[in-house]
């Protein structure tokens, strides 16, 4: 089954409220086997919800909008949508009582302005609106499907798991399903994922794959649409198996799923600490790794040394190096993750020292120049990143690089089996 979603509120055209509906009716209706064809956004004026309503009604058949169903002047979907189906609104006294028993549960009374909520188009359907006071309104008729919804995304999901979906799935016809997996990747690039995935992207046909880059790297997002629940599942099983033979070490989770959580996971199995040691940065790694539940067991702890007098001080750096090579250096870079691990004792030291931008570049070290170390048991190492985008995207990236270089450390170390080697 296909529908277009509609929806209404100027403030979602100013960018003052983002259309989190929109996102959260495209996950629960291709849950429900029924494909979104196209989404339109627009404002709270009779004509543009009249146009944007037809025309998708004369596209497709069948339409969802959300917004414009309260109590206020700049709520007029419900009429419109009702003149379109010539379906004269008439005031429903079963509707209003439960209006008036809602509003004395709080000790209030509702205002004649309330009224209107009580209307109903002829020969629609009422989905009783628990989360709210504006029912949803399911209307059939010669120009297709419309079903009307509230704006506050509460009383949208209310309505949607408990009257909407549940109507949707059974006229989609039983077992079919829309639904996707999730591959994350990250340091390598979109183009070069693409060339060794596109190999494979033929067979991977009825799935649909996109890439969506992000600032901490690439997912990889395979659908299957509207297929049995089981062929869907092996399908994307099947799919999701060459994809990570092609993506190989760079695919990190599924899913949601967080690098640092895996780093942890990787840590805690092979009974590593961990302690950091970050300057440009700033505390995000370490805010990474402790913003996951559990995270203490492996975490340490760490230092912020911004100032060359702390990375000194505090991690032990020799104030020749820094004199030679400055703080944004491989010979530094190197001495605060030895000297993170040295001064806490944990079996792995991460530290991060870079350019962030956007002053204090050079033609040497140009803005978004990062040395990231680790140190661990056997040795040392460092790499050098060079990173685009703004200073919050440069701290982001950098975060992110750290906690791969200590997962891709940990894929090659020998598991730990109470020996001292890493
Ligand atoms: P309405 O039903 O149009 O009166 O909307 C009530 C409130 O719901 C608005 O003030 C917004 O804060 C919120 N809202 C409306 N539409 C959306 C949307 N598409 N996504 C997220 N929030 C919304
Ligand atoms: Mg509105």
């Amino acid at each position: 089954m296909r529908l277009e979603l509609v929806t209404i509120g100027s403030e979602l055209l100013l960018g003052h409220t983002i259309d989190t509906n929109g996102a959260e009716l495209g996950v629960a209706l291709a849950a429900a086997g029924v494909t979104v064809t196209r989404r339109t956004t627009v404002a709270d004026t009779p004509e543009a919800i009249r146009e944007a309503v037809a025309e998708a009604l004369a596209r497709t058949g069948a339409v969802l909008t959300t917004g414009g169903l309260g109590p206020t002047r700049d709520d007029m979907t419900k009429a419109v949508v009702a003149a379109l189906f010539e379906a004269p609104l008439a005031f429903d006294p079963a509707l209003w009582d439960d209006l008036v028993a809602r509003f004395a549960r709080v000790g209030r009374v509702p205002s004649e302005r309330n009224r209107s909520q009580a209307e109903v188009p002829a020969g629609a359907t009422v989905l009783p609106n628990r989360w709210g006071t504006a029912p949803g309104l399911w209307l059939e008729g010669a120009p297709g499907l419309a079903i009307l919804l509230p704006g506050v995304p509460s009383e949208l999901r209310g309505l949607l798991r408990h009257e909407v979906a549940p109507r949707l799935a059974a006229r989609a016809g039983a077992g079919r399903v829309t639904r996707s997996v999730v591959l994350r990747t990250t340091g390598i690039p979109e183009s070069t994922l693409a060339e060794r995935v596109g190999e494979v992207e033929e067979g991977l046909a009825p799935l649909s794959l996109a890439y969506l880059p992000g600032v901490t790297g690439v997912d990889l997002r395979l659908t299957a649409w509207s297929l049995p629940p089981g062929e869907a599942e092996a399908r994307l099983a099947a799919g999701l198996a060459l994809l990570r033979e092609r993506a190989e070490a760079f695919a990190y989770a599924e899913g949601e799923g967080d690098l640092a959580d895996v780093v942890l996971a990787r840590c805690r199995a092979s009974g590593r600490t961990l302690a950091v040691a970050e300057s440009c940065t700033g505390g995000l790694l370490g805010a990474r790794l402790t913003a996951i539940p559990g995270s203490s067991d492996v975490v340490l702890g760490g230092v912020i040394a911004y100032a060359n007098a702390l990375k000194t001080g505090v991690l032990n750096v020799p104030a020749s190096l820094l004199a030679a090579h400055g703080a944004v250096s491989e010979p530094v870079a190197l001495a605060m993750a030895q000297g993170a691990r040295a001064r806490t004792g944990a079996a792995l030291g991460v530290a991060i020292t870079g350019v962030a931008g956007p002053g204090g570049g050079s033609a040497e070290k140009p803005v978004g120049t990062v040395w990231i170390a680790l140190a661990y048991a056997a040795g040392v190492e460092a790499r050098r990143f060079v990173f685009h985008g703004d200073r919050g995207e440069v701290r982001a990236r950098a975060a992110q690089s750290a906690l791969d270089l200590v997962r891709r450390h940990l894929l090659a170390a020998v598991p730990r089996a109470g020996a001292s080697e890493d």
